[in-house]
């Protein structure tokens, strides 16, 4: 698959006036051409039912699900599930309404008071979406004279953050200390600075060395807000993420989370010690100017999140479960994004898009679903297949992906 021609001319509508679409075509193209292949559209797969935290029915068949970020398995935890219910019944379907203005019920404040008790911090914001929590807080924390320093391989909301905010933005290195000093280095000394990182990257679920780069940025006088989207609930001895692992939990200015991985359901938030953080409520846009999550969503993260604190055990059995599926596709002749394993993420490194498009096919049409992940999200143009593991996939689950990645992968010339 090849970039489709831009073609000649725009296209012109009635009245003269270009099409705005015109700049789509190469993409319209290059969709169109896969699909003329027989390839199933890998971005528009629909869920029929979702029996479980691992198993879903695609297509008709029973398809093992290894491309969730469901963690934790919280999906259908049996008390997150009663108190969605109870909160569903007791205050309706939906807040209709900003966290500022009618849109804060009991449910947020307890929510935020169950982030508060799993980070053992002073603060704690809820926003609608993760998505929203990077957006708000990059943008109104780094003002027009402020920098903001971030990794290349940054996820989107982190860009999007940037460039809704004012500051100047600075990129160094993915995951290179150095080149984070070397940068910080040259901002004058008197300016603010902002030092964003992620705990674990989410395309080849490698993790940051954050020990030295929080070090690093303190050194500088910079502040540091951690994305720990990807490690919540899983990575540290209570959960806290890949700075509470690497020992700089307290060094670290702001933490950014989602609940749509290991809490199981939606929303965003950010936890920090700052004591002038409550302040943000009122200037954030992307929290004053949205509705907030209706109670169920909140009742459930909250009840999540409470759990999430006594789940050594799931923990444990997820990094079994991480480590034996690396092993496994390594031994398979698999190329994959990390030597060993650092996360519950395990990406799969293909050929070429044909290649990767033909092989996510396979392996669904063998029962197993992965994400299928192309540039421009990837690092360095890669196609992956992006595998996540869950604390509620078994052992012999994990025996079945394995040999479903082999008998795919030979069929589609891979390994
Ligand atoms: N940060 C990172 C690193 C993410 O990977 C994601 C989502 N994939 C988000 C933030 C946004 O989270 P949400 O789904 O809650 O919008």
């Amino acid at each position: 698959m090849t970039d489709a021609p831009m073609p000649d001319k725009p296209v012109v509508r009635e009245g003269g006036t270009p099409d705005l679409f015109t700049k789509f075509d190469p993409l319209i193209k290059q969709r169109e051409d896969l699909l003329a292949t027989g390839q199933q559209d890998p971005f528009s797969l629909v869920m029929e039912k979702v029996e479980s935290p691992t198993v879903a029915i695609c297509n008709g068949n029973r398809t093992i699900l290894l491309g969730t970020y469901n963690y934790m398995g919280m999906t259908f935890d049996p008390d997150v599930i009663a108190a969605g219910k109870k909160a569903l019944d007791e205050f309706g379907a939906g807040t209709t309404g900003s966290r500022v203005l009618n849109g804060t019920y009991q449910g947020h404040k307890e929510c935020e008071e169950a982030l508060k008790d799993f980070y053992d911090m002073d603060h704690a914001m809820v926003f609608s979406t993760g998505y929203q929590a990077n957006l708000g807080i990059i943008s109104v924390l780094a003002g027009k004279d402020d920098y903001v320093v971030i990794d290349t391989d940054s996820h989107a909301s982190i860009y999007d953050g940037c460039a809704m905010g004012n500051a100047q933005i600075v990129a160094f290195r993915h995951n290179d200390v150095e080149a984070l000093e070397k940068r910080l280095k040259r901002l004058p000394a008197d300016a603010g600075k902002l030092v964003v990182l992620e705990g674990v990257y989410s395309m080849l679920g490698d993790v940051a060395p954050l020990k030295e780069m929080v070090r690093v940025c303190k050194e500088a006088g910079a502040m540091v807000l951690v994305d720990e989207a990807h490690s919540m609930g899983f990575i540290g001895e209570n959960g806290r993420g890949v700075a509470e692992d690497q020992g700089v939990i307290d060094d670290v200015d702001f933490i950014i989370g989602t609940f749509s991985k290991s809490v199981g359901t939606v929303g965003g938030f950010c936890v920090s010690n700052h004591p002038k953080f409550e302040i943000l409520r009122l200037v954030c846009r992307p929290y004053v100017f949205t509705a907030s999550l209706p109670p169920s969503v909140v009742a459930t993260a909250e009840t999540s999140i409470r759990k999430l604190m006594h789940g050594s055990n799931k923990r444990a059995h997820l990094w079994e479960n991480s480590k034996r599926l690396h092993g496994g596709l390594r031994d398979l002749g698999f190329t994959l994004g990390t030597d060993t394993p650092q996360s519950a993420i395990i990406a799969v490194i293909m050929p070429d898009l044909e290649k990767g498009a033909a092989m996510w096919q396979a392996l669904l049409e063998n029962g197993l679903y992965v994400n299928l992940a192309r540039p421009p999200a990837t690092p360095a143009n890669m196609t992956l297949l992006r595998c996540s593991l869950c604390a509620e996939h078994t052992a012999e689950q994990v025996s079945e992906i394995l040999g479903i990645f082999e008998k795919s992968g030979k069929a589609v010339g891979i390994i």
